[in-house]
């Protein structure tokens, strides 16, 4: 067989496997060798690792994560990929696919029973549909691994790694640089995946912190007030906070905001993360 990338061996299997891409599943395969060259740069993979892999798709990425990692799991939610994935990358001993869907199964369980107490890289090209929620079960359930180096739209890399006072700087920035320290790794034009889609994307690395950048009296408070002050972008501090899920009076959010000392017409996309951390735990004081 030709190489994975090549749009005729991605026809070959259309036909002898009578697949079809499924749009609503995100099936948007890499077809650019250098893209696979520099997510595993990016990841710094060697045999040293162990790799989780979402979606594997015709095993393009697969195979040289088998090539450069010691072992790969990869989860793959479309039946009819499986008796292809044999095909293309059965070879690799070091790989075990799983027919699921990532956001019903047990993944803890499964890092425990694959990887036992080593950290996996997380190493995607993520379906575009589910980009987010993966990010996140990852992060809030606690997951153990050490990366996540993922391939997801523009847009959304963008908004994860965005500073503050910017337009792309909102709920997802913070908490994402809450859980890790991201970087871009490279982007990637649409031109480099079949079929192709409408969107650009990046591949954006993720090691998740080992302590966290900031200390909390709570934490739960913490993300309630990241909520809370981008939920309502336009108003002022004071009244998204007095607003929202907090349920905390207009008094309490001023003398909240007088603790952290900060002004109560400040918006919430011009703090960082150490002043929301400052103010949640205002926010605590006051609540208790
Ligand atoms: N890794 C391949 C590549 O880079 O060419 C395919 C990537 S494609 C963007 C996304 C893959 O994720 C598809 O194979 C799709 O079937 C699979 N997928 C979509 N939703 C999934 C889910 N919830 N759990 C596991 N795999 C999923």
């Amino acid at each position: 067989m030709e190489r994975l990338t090549s749009p005729r061996t991605i026809k070959y299997i259309m036909e002898k496997y009578g697949f079809r891409f499924s749009k609503g599943l995100g099936q948007n395969f890499i077809i650019d060798e250098n893209v696979l060259t520099r997510i595993i740069e990016g990841s710094e993979v060697t045999k040293n690792d162990m790799i989780l892999e979402i979606g594997p798709g015709i095993g393009v990425l697969t195979d040289v994560l088998c090539e450069n990692a010691s072992k790969v799991v990869s989860v793959e939610i479309d039946k009819s990929l499986i008796p292809v994935l044999t095909e293309t990358v059965g070879h690799h001993e070091n790989l075990k696919v799983i027919n699921s869907d990532v956001l019903k199964i047990d993944v803890k369980a499964l890092i425990a029973e694959e990887f036992g107490d080593v950290k996996p890289k997380l190493v995607a090209n993520l379906p575009y549909y589910v980009t987010t929620p993966i990010i996140m079960m990852f992060l809030e359930e606690r997951i153990p691994i050490s990366d996540l180096v993922v391939m997801i739209q523009k847009e959304v890399a963008d908004r994860i790694v965005a500073k503050p006072s910017t337009k792309a700087y909102g709920a997802l920035s913070v908490v994402v640089q809450y859980f890790t320290e991201p970087s871009i790794v490279t982007r990637v034009s649409r031109g480099s995946f079949m079929p192709m889609p409408n969107v650009d994307s990046t591949v954006i690395r993720l090691k998740v912190r080992d302590v966290s950048p900031v200390q909390l009296e709570d934490e739960a408070i913490f993300f309630l007030t990241i909520k809370d002050a981008f939920g309502k972008r336009r108003k002022t501090l004071l009244n998204a906070l007095s607003s929202g899920f907090l349920k905390i009076s207009k008094d309490q959010a001023r003398e909240a905001l007088e603790i952290a000392a900060i002004n109560e017409n400040t918006r919430g996309e011009a703090l960082d993360i150490n002043t929301f951390a400052t103010l949640a735990n205002a926010i605590y004081k006051v609540r208790n």
